[in-house]
């Protein structure tokens, strides 16, 4: 393996990563160290300037002026260059000292997230950047990994996916108080410590999470009619493997019990949390469900992501989205679970919570994540009608489109599939009629196998892995199960609350 290497390991990574700091801290000591000779110097001269003429530092002055003449002079003709004193005297401001660092900053960033041809711009992009060290090394850094890059087959890629994640298991699993209703989120739920766990494997597996969205390419032709091709050019160091990521459900429904968050806010410095109440009733904002958990890791593992991604977010209607009850039905036609609910929150109004929701979406999708559709009622479009899936999806175009902005990605609920694994065809009709309204990517669940998808040219159909309660108890006693073909280790993480044997549930 070449030097140039850097993403093989993390080690590898750490490694560049000091080098670059090293030689930013060397460049920077001696700028500093000239800045101080040349105060000095100017401070003697001021103050013994008759009497010091036998003082050989008076012999090399440098005036401020004189070192920004040199830096504009470098900018334009490196031929007058003499050697690493240029490199200095071009730093000599403060000012561009600090923003030489900013973009050397800027583009590791930018390479650690794979995208090599916008850190080498950014490099480019530093005045004089041919003179300093750091710059070159890092641009040759960076050109040395792109080479060595490989292409991510599509097809071959998981895509794994969770639910909002157990903040207390002792609440959740209160047999007491929810009876039987606990061995639905047993099964369909992770807790937060099993995340996080699952996350830093994925991680040390070289996992990185890539949007659904960048697997494939998608036109439209001059009749309107969409086309779909697999994205051949979404490009990976040796030893990373693409893995997409999405999360079901994120309304924190009516009925679900104590013990998982309420809501996703902005916290004091626009940060994307989650809310939630304690066993004492104390509100905490803070990193209580995935979409913050993720946010922090990625901050603290860049390499973690490619370009930003994040995963995609299947949202339904029914219960309203993020937590916020934006759906007019939750208020006029409620259930018993709902109308609990409002009673617990008489000054929640409809068109408020439209309104933060909006505020919320437009967040998540800066933050990097996606939408998709996950139907509006949540119910098993396989077994329904098709009366019932174009009032359900009106209903979802209506209501939660508004405030998500569209997209054409649908995310089956329950993972019910509307056709079998033979390609859709405008036979079907609830397949027809979905691609009339612009679903043209949809995705089902089967954690059998490590990927499944179609690549179609009018749509695309991908299976998903459920990581919940129920894989990682079968993965307890079963050791060829998708959850450990991904390097999970279920007997490490499984977590001890949980009641056993988690019974399957269902899923997505
Ligand atoms: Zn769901």
């Amino acid at each position: 393996m070449s030097e140039g290497y850097y993403y093989n390991n993390s080690r590898d990574k750490k490694r560049a990563a000091k080098r670059r700091k090293a030689y930013l801290y060397r460049g920077i000591f001696a700028v500093v160290c000239i800045a101080v000779i040349a105060l000095l110097v100017f401070l003697f001269v001021k103050l013994f300037g008759s009497r010091g003429g036998d003082d050989p530092t008076t012999k090399a002055p440098v005036s401020s002026s004189t070192a920004a003449e040199s830096q504009t002079q470098s900018k334009e003709d490196d031929t007058e260059t003499e050697g690493s004193s240029e490199e200095e005297s071009k730093t000599q401001s403060g000012q561009s000292d600090a923003n030489v660092q900013q973009a050397l900053e800027e583009a590791a960033f930018l390479a650690a997230q794979y995208d090599y041809d916008a850190a080498i711009e950014k490099i480019e992009s530093i005045p004089g950047y041919e003179q300093i060290s750091a710059a070159t090394s890092a641009l040759d850094e960076y050109q040395l990994t792109k080479a060595s890059c490989v292409a991510v087959n599509p097809d071959t890629v998981p895509h794994i996916f969770y639910h909002s994640l157990i903040v207390d298991t002792k609440r959740v699993f209160d047999r007491n108080k929810y009876g039987s209703l606990v061995d639905g989120y047993n099964a369909w739920m992770v807790t937060i410590e099993e995340f996080n766990q699952v996350t830093q494997t994925l991680y040390d597996q070289g996992y990185v999470y890539v949007m659904l969205s960048d697997l494939y390419n998608k036109s439209t032709d001059s009749d309107g009619k969409v086309h779909y091709s697999r994205n051949t050019e979404l490009m990976l160091p040796p030893g990373k493997e693409a893995i997409v990521l999405s999360l079901d459900d994120l309304a924190y429904y009516a009925q679900y019990p104590d013990g998982f968050a309420q809501k996703i806010v902005l916290d004091e410095n626009n940060e994307l949390k989650a809310e939630y109440v304690d066993a004492n009733g104390n509100v905490l904002v803070g990193d209580y469900d995935w979409l913050p958990l993720l946010d922090k890791f990625i901050k603290e593992h860049p390499d973690a992501s490619y370009k930003c991604a994040k995963g995609t977010i299947a949202l339904t209607g029914y219960d309203g989205v993020f937590g916020y009850r934006t759906d007019e039905g939750f208020f006029s036609n409620p259930t018993s679970d709902e109308a609990a609910w409002i009673a617990k929150h008489p000054d929640v109004k409809l068109e408020d919570e439209i309104q933060k929701a909006k505020v919320i979406a437009k967040a998540i999708k800066e933050d990097g994540w996606e939408f998709a559709s996950h139907s509006w009622g949540h119910r098993p479009m396989n077994e329904k009608s098709l009366d019932w899936l174009q009032t359900d999806t009106e209903k979802w175009l209506s209501r939660v489109e508004p405030i998500v902005g569209e997209t054409d990605i649908l995310i089956f609920p329950h993972g019910a599939d509307i056709g079998g694994l033979s390609d859709y065809s405008m036979d079907n009709e609830k397949y027809a009629y979905l691609s009339k309204k612009g679903f043209h990517v949809f995705c089902n669940v089967d954690a059998s196998a490590m990927y499944w998808s179609q690549f179609r040219d009018s749509y695309i159909r991908q299976a998903r892995i459920d990581i919940d309660g129920y894989t990682l108890y079968t993965a307890l006693t079963k050791s060829d199960t998708v959850i450990s073909k991904l390097g999970i280790d279920a007997n490490a993480i499984f977590d001890q609350a949980r009641p056993t044997p988690v019974i399957a549930n269902g899923a997505g």
